[in-house]
């Protein structure tokens, strides 16, 4: 599920190895995930690389300062650089980007669902793009000072942190971080935050996602893992106990993620409802 930091870290190792790689074909094996027609692939042919960045969890690949590919990995993408080309049975591949002396860049998604996808645009046309014109300030290196006004929704704060047009990054692991970090409850109305609520909030935002990516930057190295190395303190820890005061790390399931907090640091003792549990007993 890759998140700000993992999306970053992904852009970092891949824009130290393809800055200026040239490339030598590129094609879209997965069905339906490239979703432009127009500036065409096989354009791509005999360009060079001129920079990988992110925005949001979206990854931005410059090509000759002219095109760019805009790629969205979902919940189970990844691009990932290989020395050798794919062999003729992969099935994971969405995206094959070819360079001079056989290295690949490949867009590959696991599991069933072919949620990932690619745009390909002039570089003017990206800032217009729909998915980035609608994105919300970046949550890291520096979220906005004012985090009231940005929140300010009767909407809880583990879906609207969530939420790409509100503020971009943030996801369902790395939502469960910050909260516990900055010991609020997952289910506190953004409009209900007060103004020291609002400066722990923000400091959990960036020190939780620089924690993350700090982690990355010592473990990650280039072929970058299918699986990373996610430093996860209540995120998937539902029954251990928490890793500040102790108490066991309660967990809400919903229909397809769970969200996991602390009930002794964030809901005031309170353990919340299971939705699950709740769907079963009607
Ligand atoms: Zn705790």
């Amino acid at each position: 599920m890759p998140e700000l930091p993992e999306v970053e870290i992904t852009a970092r190792r891949l824009d130290a190895a393809l800055r200026g790689a040239q490339i030598e074909s590129a094609q879209a094996p997965g069905l339906n995930a490239l979703k432009t027609f127009d500036p065409p692939l096989a354009g791509l042919a005999d360009r060079t690389i001129s920079a990988v960045g992110r925005r949001g969890k979206q990854l931005v690949v410059e090509v000759s300062g002219e095109l760019v590919l805009l790629v969205h990995l979902m919940s189970a993408g990844r691009l990932q650089l290989y020395d050798k080309r794919a062999g003729p049975r992969d099935r994971t591949s969405r995206l094959l980007v070819r360079f001079a002396g056989g290295r690949e860049l490949r867009l590959r998604e696991f599991g069933t669902k072919q949620a990932a996808w690619v745009k390909l645009l002039h570089a003017d046309q990206l800032d217009a793009d729909e998915m980035l014109a609608t994105l919300g300030p970046e949550a890291w290196p520096q979220p906005p000072q004012d985090l009231r006004a940005l929140l300010k929704a009767a909407r809880p704060l583990h879906t609207l942190l969530r939420d790409q047009r509100v503020i971009a990054g943030i996801g369902r692991s790395w939502v469960d971080e910050i909260l516990w970090t900055a010991r609020l409850s997952p289910f506190k109305r953004g409009n209900d935050l007060d103004e020291d609520d609002a400066a722990t909030l923000r400091e959990a935002i960036v020190s939780t996602l620089d924690g993350a990516i700090e982690h990355y930057e010592q473990v990650v190295k280039l072929p970058i893992p299918d699986k990373l190395p996610l430093p996860l303190q209540v995120h998937r820890k539902s029954g251990e106990p928490c890793p500040r005061c102790g108490e066991t790390i309660e967990a809400v399931h919903y229909e397809d993620y769970v969200m996991c907090y602390c009930p002794g640091e964030q809901t005031g003792g309170k353990v919340l409802k299971d939705r699950r549990l709740s769907r079963l007993l009607k």
